[in-house]
């Protein structure tokens, strides 16, 4: 999941954008609406967070923008401003939730989830390969056991690393897109880092049937093997 963070305070938007990625969302952080605007235009993500204060286009002005050029991603409105009047405004200009600053970042990511939910609910949020499924929208991977469903326990960035895995099934995905799924514009994790989370789905997953093939100078498949032990 890819989220676009539009916020000109400098220690409002780290400390955001830290708490998401921890949670195994990409974050791109953007500092003005004029930016963001620039950056939808090419790129695209699953929900976007935006300030309302921000400088020359505000909040508000950004998210009718969006709106009209077509953009139907969830959007969460992030205020200092706690006035009812603020609240109304933003839902009428085609925001889906507010958030009053200060807030927690278990609430954050409590409303993503929620209007993540929300978006996917029209479309499928269900993914599968073999005897796994994904549920996109509550970020949970189960597999087919002959005792039933059962969750398969993964970090936030192994979750990244299957989903985007899943997407692409039965196609190879690129370790460079992996990557990118991992960490949106930051550099700050390693090509060799999706080494290790391979390795580790690898341990969870071919139990269940699911190998996850090395392509050689390109990147990883998923496969349908014999379930090991
Ligand atoms: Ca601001």
């Amino acid at each position: 999941m890819r989220l676009l963070l539009v916020e000109d305070d400098v220690m409002v938007a780290s400390g955001i954008k830290l708490g998401l990625s921890g949670a195994g969302y990409a974050v791109d952080w953007v500092g003005s609406g004029e930016k963001a605007l620039q950056v939808t235009q090419t790129e695209s993500f699953d929900a976007a967070i935006i300030d309302l204060g921000l400088p020359k286009m505000d909040g508000l002005e950004l998210t009718q923008t969006l709106r009209k050029s077509g953009l139907t991603l969830p959007i969460l409105i992030l205020t200092a401003r706690d006035a009812l009047e603020d609240r109304v405004h933003g839902l009428d200009y085609g925001a889906d939730d507010y958030m009053v600053k200060p807030f927690e970042l278990p609430e954050l990511l409590a409303r993503l989830r929620a209007l993540l939910r929300r978006s996917q609910a029209a479309t499928s949020s269900s993914v599968s390969f073999g005897s796994v499924t994904l549920d996109t929208a509550m970020r949970q991977a189960h597999v087919q056991t002959p005792q039933g469903m059962q969750l398969i326990d993964l970090g936030p960035r192994e979750w990244t690393v299957l989903e985007y895995l899943m997407l692409q099934a039965p196609k190879p995905a690129a370790k460079e897109k992996i990557l990118a799924a991992l960490t949106g514009w930051d550099k700050e994790i390693t090509a060799n880092a999706v080494e290790v989370y391979i390795s580790r789905l690898r341990g969870k997953l071919e139990p269940h049937g699911i190998a996850l093939r090395s392509i050689r100078g390109f990147g990883y498949r998923l496969e349908l093997a014999e379930p090991s032990s």
